[in-house]
């Protein structure tokens, strides 16, 4: 199965031009969205999901075009949208019982054995006769994707779906995700949090003021900024002059002081040594010094 997106564009009414010239092909496997908040990832999330039409541009899925086929890809698709809300006063088994209705389950034996794999699957089995909106943020978030994955969708599409997360809840978030991309499924997970974009995405787009500036796998974004990432042995007094030369990505108490790791095309003023780059070094990189941008640190 494949998604291609040709031109796509769109302008709001108020002449907010929130993606210009999309141009994607979204194979099986997890695609990573990631751009900043504004970059026009939420647009580009509700245009696939049906929910609001391009101004420009088309989107197939195989030889299904989204705006003359949309409710052939509507059963398709599964959705967590970034402010997924619940309906008041409904267990958790009951919410799901209810969209596994929606989705057309009609055998009531069928829809209890549904919601319950979907319970174990997403560890909330012991969670399900809590009232939904009772739950933790992380919980919900996993009542989300359970939702999403009722009726064996082919195309799942999530939307910053760590934001406001503790971590140990965004690793079994990141980690659900992960086991969910092993089905023969399309998945695309929407972020600003480039942690989100693990080695499970096998390819990635970064969408910047509505624009496709990247469009490969992580791994090809890390090679990018090979040789441009350096860790410098700082003492105190240095940090602050170290923040304003460089961008900064991690600071780590060592024995003299600080191990500070920069992004930098060459490192002056400083001794320091290279290393190699992880994912949010290669982000960073990318947009400082590619994009031209300043990088404000941005996590949630
Ligand atoms: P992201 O999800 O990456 O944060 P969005 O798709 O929400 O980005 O927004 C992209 C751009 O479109 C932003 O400049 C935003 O202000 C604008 N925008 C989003 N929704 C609307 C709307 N309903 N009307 C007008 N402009 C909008």
């Amino acid at each position: 199965m494949k998604i291609v997106i040709e031109d796509l564009s769109k302008q709001y009414k108020n002449g907010n031009l929130a993606l210009t010239d999309v141009n994607l092909e979204i194979e099986s496997g997890m695609f990573g969205l990631l751009g900043p908040n504004g970059a026009g990832k939420t647009t580009l999330m509700r245009i696939l999901v049906t929910l609001m039409k391009p101004s420009t541009g088309s989107v197939k899925v195989d030889n299904l075009d989204l705006q003359r086929d949309r409710r052939q890809i509507r059963a398709m698709l599964g959705y967590l949208p970034q402010d997924f809300k619940f309906f008041q006063k409904l267990k958790t088994w009951e919410f799901l019982d209810y969209v596994a209705s929606l989705a057309g389950i009609t055998d009531s034996h069928k829809r209890k054995q549904e919601v319950d794999k979907m319970l174990e699957s997403v560890g909330l089995y012991e969670a399900r006769d809590r009232n939904a909106n009772k739950l933790s943020g992380g919980m919900k978030r996993r009542l989300g994707i359970a939702q999403a994955l009722i009726g064996d969708p082919k195309i799942v599409v999530v939307d910053e779906p760590t934001t406001g997360l503790d971590p140990e809840e965004r690793i079994r978030f990141r980690n659900l995700l992960a086991e969910m991309s092993q089905r023969d499924i399309i998945i695309i997970l929407s972020t600003h949090i480039v942690g989100d974009i693990s080695s499970t995405c096998n390819n990635m787009a970064l969408l910047n003021n509505g624009e496709v500036v990247f469009n490969q796998s992580p791994d090809k974004l890390i090679e990018k900024s090979k040789g441009h990432v350096w860790q410098i042995d700082a003492i105190d007094s240095e940090l602050e002059i170290i923040k304003q030369k460089y961008p900064v990505i991690a600071t780590i108490p060592s024995e003299k002081g600080w191990n500070v790791q920069v992004v930098a095309d060459q490192l002056k003023d400083f001794p320091g040594k290279q290393i190699d780059p992880n994912l949010e070094h290669a982000y960073v990189y990318f947009v400082e010094y590619e994009l031209g941008q300043s990088w404000n640190g941005q996590d949630d």
